[in-house]
């Protein structure tokens, strides 16, 4: 039905990718052959997604996997990044926390600087594809620049539990030409005329990020940063930004070692897209001590590591689109006590594979439960591994996309073109 043109992928190869097939001793042969007929069905449907940053972020990182597997499965997937000032970013973050319950003054100026940026990254862009999937508020007014004959889908990712009222009718007429809308939890829904799904974001257990590390390996990752393993870890890995509470975590740290000991580690990049990073880093460097270290490097084995080795992984964000270090941490066999936001709360069940918290006193007194308590730490690390299995692997996320492409009677004949 579509011409197919998938580069091979010969398992003898260095470079080998993972494939649908890898999924079996996780996801069992039932799921991986339904997969593969639904993907199939569609073989050779050209896809592209369009969002605004290549590295940093969990957007980055799902888009990283996602569009290989998807080119696996016979999809020819592709994803472009849109090119910004430093001005289209700084609109684009303020409007960003403005969507997860921040403020925004919504100037002309401000108009001007995204609305021309996605311009000119329209001119650009010459799309000819079956199906354009536009991720998040900074490309969402690419649409107005196509004459639109294929299906766009709009995903945002960002926790919409208390968007900026203006600012969201300003967003609406840009959202009502797509043909759908996927956020990542059922009340982050909107009243909108556009059909609106669920889908919960995903790990690649098989990325840097995830895949299996042998203890010298992560010892060795370890060391090369002077992290000490002497006693328990506790671990944050996050971009450096408000909505991760970084300086909650130090303080809920400094509680928590009045009555135990442990080493905290801070681990934080910033995102291509995310201006106000640096200065969040920056802020936090006078509370490094010899058992606080806040890291800012690039070194996605590193955050392997941690998560690993930690005997707690905090993500104690105060909103949190969905929160893909959660999962990762508890792929990882470590529970994680995290905020009780978001997407958060859909991994994280409390008491169980980890705990919710709202305050620092409630993460300081889960650090020391679990500090003190191996026993408790395998068993819900157990669980937690559990959860990540049966719900938070690529292979599920990857089949609600197929379903919606199947859904959406997609026809090759008539093509979008640029204006
Ligand atoms: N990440 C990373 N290095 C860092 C910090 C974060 O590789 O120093 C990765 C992290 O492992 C996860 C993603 O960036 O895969 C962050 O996604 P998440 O959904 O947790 O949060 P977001 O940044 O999208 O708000």
């Amino acid at each position: 039905m579509y011409n197919s043109n998938v580069p091979s992928n010969d398992p003898g190869e260095k470079t080998r990718l993972p494939t649908i097939d890898d999924y079996r001793d996780y996801v069992g042969d039932d799921a991986v052959e339904r997969i593969r007929k639904k993907a199939d069905s569609l073989r050779g449907m050209h896809v592209t997604n369009i969002n605004s940053t290549y590295y940093g972020g969990g957007v980055a990182s799902l888009l990283s996997s996602l569009t290989l597997l998807m080119n696996q499965v016979g999809l020819k997937t592709g994803w472009r990044v849109i090119q910004g000032t430093p001005d289209f970013f700084s609109v684009t973050k303020k409007m960003h926390n403005a969507l997860q319950g921040g403020s925004i003054n919504l100037t002309e100026r401000k108009k001007r600087i995204y609305e021309g940026v996605v311009r000119e990254n329209a001119v650009r862009n010459h799309l000819t594809h079956d199906t354009v999937i536009v991720h998040d508020p900074q490309p969402l007014p690419m649409i107005e620049h196509y004459n639109k004959t294929v299906p766009w889908l709009w995903r945002c990712h960002v926790d919409l539990t208390d968007p900026d009222p203006d600012l969201w009718a300003y967003m609406e007429p840009f959202i009502e030409q797509y043909d759908a809308v996927i956020v990542s939890r059922e009340d982050y829904k909107q009243k909108l005329q556009t059909p609106q799904l669920v889908f919960e974001p995903a790990i690649d257990p098989f990325s840097i990020l995830n895949k299996e590390m042998t203890e010298e390996e992560i010892l060795d990752r370890l060391d090369k940063y002077n992290i000490p393993s002497d006693k328990p870890l506790l671990v944050q890995v996050s971009r450096f930004d408000k909505w991760k509470d970084p300086e909650g975590v130090i303080e809920a740290f400094k509680l928590a070692r009045e009555e135990v000991d442990a080493t905290l580690v801070l681990l934080g990049n910033v995102a291509t897209d995310d201006p106000g990073g640096r200065a969040v880093y920056e802020s936090l460097l006078d509370e490094e001590s010899e058992r606080i270290k806040i890291l800012s490097v690039e070194d996605t084995a590193l955050v392997n590591a941690l998560q690993n080795r930690a005997a707690v992984v905090l993500q104690k964000s105060k909103r949190e689109g969905f929160g893909l270090t959660v999962s990762e941490a508890m792929w990882k066999g470590t529970p994680v006590i995290g905020g009780n936001v978001g997407g958060i709360r859909n991994q994280v069940v409390h008491g169980e594979n980890g705990f919710l918290v709202e305050s620092i006193e409630e993460t300081a007194k889960y650090i020391v439960e679990l500090v003190n308590d191996e026993g408790k730490r395998v068993e819900m690390g157990k669980r937690a591994r559990e959860t990540v299995r049966e719900r938070f692997l690529l292979t599920r996320y990857l089949e609600e996309y197929l379903d919606l492409l199947l859904n959406l009677e997609i026809r090759v004949v008539v093509r979008g073109h640029n204006n």
